[in-house]
C-alpha cells in the first residue's frame, strides 16, 4: 500500500533557483537570498497526481562545481525523470542547456524531461527571447514551462506533468 513514487533531479547552471523550485514545491517557500547549495540536496512532498493519485515525489537538487559541468552524473543516473532548467536573466545558462542534457543522456537512457525557464517575473530584464526557448524545446522534442518560483507560477504544474510522463511509460 505504499504510494507510488519517482525520483526528479533538476539540472542546470548555478543560482537559476534550483534550490529555490524545490524548496518552493516541497514546503511551499520562498527565501531571497537562500544559501548556496553545498553538494546535494533532497527533499519530498506527496502530490496528487491526475489518473495516478497520491503519488511520492523525490527531488534532488545539485550544487557546488555545477558551473564546471563536472559534477558527478551519480546522483541522476537513477532518476525517473529530469527537470532541465535556465534562468530568464542568465544567458549562459541558456547556452549550456545542450551541455547538460548531453551528460543527463550518457548516463540515461530516454529519461522523461521538461524544459523550465525560470524567473518570469524578470521578463523585462529578460535576455532570452521565448521564441528561441520554445525553438529549442521543439528541438529536443520536450514540453516547455515558463516559472516563476518566486511568484509561484507554474511550479506544481512542472512535476505534476513529469509525474504523468513518468507513470503513463
Ligand atoms: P540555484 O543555484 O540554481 O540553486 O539557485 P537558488 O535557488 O539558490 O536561487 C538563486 C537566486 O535566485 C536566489 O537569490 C533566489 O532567491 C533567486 N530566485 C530563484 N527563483 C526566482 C524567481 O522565480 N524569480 C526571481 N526574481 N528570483 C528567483
Ligand atoms: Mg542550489
Amino acid at each position: 500500500d505504499l504510494d507510488p513514487s519517482i525520483k526528479i533531479a533538476v539540472i542546470g547552471n548555478g543560482s537559476i533557483g534550483k534550490s529555490s523550485l524545490i524548496r518552493r514545491f516541497c514546503r511551499n517557500e520562498y527565501v531571497e537570498n537562500y544559501k548556496k547549495t553545498i553538494g546535494v540536496e533532497y527533499a519530498e512532498r506527496e502530490v496528487e497526481v491526475p489518473g495516478e493519485g497520491d503519488v511520492r515525489v523525490m527531488v534532488w537538487d545539485t550544487a557546488g562545481q555545477e558551473e564546471f559541468i563536472k559534477m558527478t552524473q551519480e546522483y541522476y543516473k537513477d532518476a525517473d525523470a529530469i527537470i532541465l532548467a535556465f534562468s530568464t536573466t542568465d544567458r549562459t545558462s541558456f547556452d549550456t542547456l545542450l551541455k547538460w542534457r548531453a551528460k543527463v543522456q550518457e548516463v540515461c537512457d530516454d529519461i522523461p524531461m521538461v524544459l523550465v525557464q525560470n524567473k518570469i517575473d524578470l521578463v523585462h530584464e529578460g535576455v532570452v527571447g521565448q521564441g528561441e526557448a520554445e525553438a529549442l524545446a521543439r528541438d529536443m522534442r520536450i514540453r516547455f514551462y515558463r516559472v516563476s518560483v518566486k511568484e509561484g507560477i507554474n511550479v506544481d504544474e512542472v512535476f505534476i506533468y513529469l509525474s504523468q510522463l513518468h507513470f503513463q511509460r
